[in-house]
């Protein structure tokens, strides 16, 4: 088995899941478990969590270290998959009804949470005794934790043989706070620079991830190349540029186990490449479920799954679809997010009753019957880290038309190529996007031949786990292989 390798996150699913983040927590330690890798996973115990899982408190009052001295965590254990997922409870962190923010905007102590439950991971793992080979920290929640390993590594030598590895699921949030934060963290006042935590005079908790971490990943190869550059960097081109030799791109994956139209428990009958018959049944429902003009069983329908916001383009969308509607076909929008995205969709709704349906709301189980009831889906992104909906779109046979940006072009062939799954436009611009959904309508009523094709095609694609897991385990075994030559304070 190995030492310990520890996934340290703010999401994962079916624990608590707000995007792409928990599903690949959901995903890729259960896959590594049984590949034969001693992996756990610490999460913060929120109270979606508590509510609908049954855990075993094993450690109550762990202090958390200076300057939290006073502060301690509780932490409790659930067997997942064969493997440990730990919680750290503290109730005026996590005891919320949501898990970063409400429709007001984020909680006013976001960064206080985060340090908190760095913290506090930290030394439930000092506390369960064994020292990690591996920290593999997600997203700007955990980037502070990669500093401070490096500096415990110097007070305490249970840290000597322990890497950090920090992955990107998306550049553009940071985590940045005011200054005025960075005594809280409780990190040497040496951490205070660009090669640190900061980033024009804030603290930069992502920041902190790129700078600390042995080894960084994105979650695409093509993510990995496009955030060297100032368009796609988010004001972190110039750190990655420095860090390019320790960063890769290693593609999520999907779980089919989950995400497969053949044993789905939420559609009402399954299909498959082999039978596809099931899949016009799962588009007669969706109609009916979703109050939609049965006469769309005979024209295209189109869907869009995503936070409603203007790295998803549905500010784009939303541009052309008075051009859309002009066609007879249906649209299916299901997302929550910025308000006036929100508010648009129900306005669309009242204006194209029985062809527009809205629902601004979280649900998984709608997702998979909406993937398996549109014929194309829709992600027109201005950047896409790697996204996973497209490729669940793949696997339900629904070819995506999406932006050829992030890991949209690592996973979409591209129409007229003779291996097709999908349609992709270069820029996220209403022209293109129009042009491509029209594009994929005409190849839809004219040539029902070829479409069913690259439906096929779409299905067989494999995107699954394994591939992705033996990569990060190279990786692992690089860290551990490596002697620790960096050094900060
Ligand atoms: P991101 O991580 O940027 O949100 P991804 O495509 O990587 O995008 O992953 C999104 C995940 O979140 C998918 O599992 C998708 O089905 C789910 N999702 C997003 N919005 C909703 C919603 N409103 N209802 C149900 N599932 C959603």
């Amino acid at each position: 088995m190995g030492r310990p390798v520890f996934f340290i996150a703010s999401e994962m699913f079916p624990f608590a899941k707000t995007g792409g983040l928990g599903d690949v927590l959901g995903a890729l330690p259960p896959m590594l478990s049984r590949i034969g890798v001693n992996v756990s996973v610490i999460l913060p115990f929120y109270r979606l969590t508590n509510n609908r899982h049954k855990t075993q408190q094993i450690y109550s009052r762990v202090p958390v270290g200076y300057p939290w001295a006073p502060i301690t965590a509780d932490a409790h254990k659930i067997i997942f998959n064969g493997m440990p997922v730990y919680f750290i409870e503290r109730a005026e962190y996590f005891d919320r009804a949501a898990y970063y923010n409400t429709h007001k905007g984020d909680y006013f102590d976001n960064a206080e949470r985060f340090i908190f439950f760095c913290r506090a991971a930290l030394a439930l793992i000092r506390n369960l005794g064994e020292p990690p080979s591996v920290i593999h920290c997600h997203d700007w929640q955990t980037g502070l934790l990669a500093a401070y390993l490096e500096h415990y590594r110097q007070i305490d030598p249970f840290w000597n043989d322990t890497r950090s590895m920090f992955t990107v699921h998306n550049l553009a949030f940071q985590g940045r706070f005011s200054s005025r934060l960075f005594d809280n963290c409780g990190l040497p006042d040496e951490a205070w620079n660009m090669d640190g935590v900061e980033f024009f005079g804030d603290l930069n908790m992502l920041k902190a991830g790129l700078n600390y971490a042995s080894k960084i990943t994105t979650v695409s190869p093509s993510y990995a190349e496009e955030i060297l550059t100032p368009e796609f960097g988010y004001g972190m081109d110039g750190v990655l540029r420095r860090r390019a030799n320790d960063l890769s791109g290693i593609l999520n994956g999907v779980n089919y186990s989950i995400w497969s139209p053949e044993i789905s428990r939420y559609l009402p009958r399954h299909y498959s490449a082999g039978d596809l018959s099931g899949k016009r049944v799962c588009k007669e429902a969706l109609l009916t479920e979703l109050d939609l003009s049965p006469h769309l069983l005979d024209r295209p329908v189109f869907g869009f799954i995503g936070r409603l916001r203007e790295q998803k383009g549905i500010d784009v969308l939303y541009g052309i679809l008075p051009q859309l509607m002009r066609h007879d076909i249906g649209i299916v929008v299901l997302g929550e997010g910025d308000a006036k995205f929100e508010e648009t969709s129900q306005r669309f709704a009242l204006e194209y009753p029985g062809r527009y349906a809205s629902i601004v709301k979280y649900t998984e189980a709608l997702a998979h019957r909406v993937q398996a009831g549109c014929d194309s889906f829709l992600m027109p992104s201005r950047y896409e880290p790697c996204g996973l909906t497209q490729m669940y779109a793949l696997r339900y046979g629904t070819p995506p038309i999406a932006t050829a940006v992030g890991g949209l072009r690592d996973t979409i062939t591209s129409w007229p190529d003779p291996q097709a799954t999908g349609f992709t436009f270069d820029e996220c611009s209403g022209e293109q996007l129009l042009e491509a959904v029209l594009t994929a309508m005409h190849l839809w009523e004219d040539s029902p031949d070829l479409w069913r094709e690259m439906v096929l095609r779409a299905m067989k694609m494999d995107f699954s786990w394994e591939r992705s897991a033996a990569s990060y385990i190279k990786i692992y075994e690089e860290l551990e292989g490596r002697s620790f030559k960096r050094k900060y304070w």
